[in-house]
């Protein structure tokens, strides 16, 4: 899965900017859920940390000890726990 997509109605999800955790987190219009963004890398799969520097975002892998470029890193969607 590689798009901002609900996993209860595949609505899009929307950017929530209103969330209190600081992490990445969208928002189903319809559904009323909200979701964590999540990154992995492309090439070994462990989760990316997102590096924000200079108004640019970009991924770090621990387990390649590299950065990855966000157009190569999948993302997925995890349900925020009630
Ligand atoms: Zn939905
Ligand atoms: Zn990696």
């Amino acid at each position: 899965m590689n798009k901002n997509e609900c996993s209860c109605c595949e609505g899009e999800l929307v950017w929530n900017s209103n969330n209190k955790a600081g992490k990445d987190s969208y928002q189903c219009q319809v559904c009323n859920l909200t979701f964590n963004q999540l990154a992995f890398c492309p090439d070994c799969k462990w989760q990316a940390e997102k590096i924000q520097a200079c108004g640019a975002v970009s991924y770090f892998c621990p387990n390649c000890n590299e950065l990855k470029s966000k157009s190569r890193i999948t993302f997925q969607y995890q349900k925020n726990g009630a």
